[in-house]
């Protein structure tokens, strides 16, 4: 990885459909807040995860796991439909 700071690095937004950078993502949610896809974007690029639990307070971190779109959720919705399916 570069020396370029972690707030710099951009991707393409999947919600705007236009390159932004991840210190947009930490202001884009609802009241200015995090963005809460922000775990299942910025993943494969750094650890975004121990990123923000070090530089969050830790009751925002926690809220915002519990209502993060996590890959492992995906996953985890995925199998369970297939549970489901199998039932049936
Ligand atoms: S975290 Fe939110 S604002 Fe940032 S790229 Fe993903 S969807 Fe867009």
């Amino acid at each position: 990885m570069s020396n370029q700071p972690i707030e710099d690095l951009e991707r393409r937004c999947p919600r705007l459909g236009s390159p932004i950078s991840f210190r947009y993502c930490l202001i884009s949610g609802e009241d200015d807040d995090i963005c809460w896809k922000v775990l299942d974007c910025w993943w494969e690029t750094f650890d975004v995860e121990n990123y923000l639990k070090a530089n969050m307070p830790e009751a925002v971190f926690n809220e915002l796991m519990k209502k993060a779109d996590k890959p492992m959720n995906k996953v985890g919705s995925i199998l369970d439909i297939v549970e489901k399916v199998k039932k049936k």
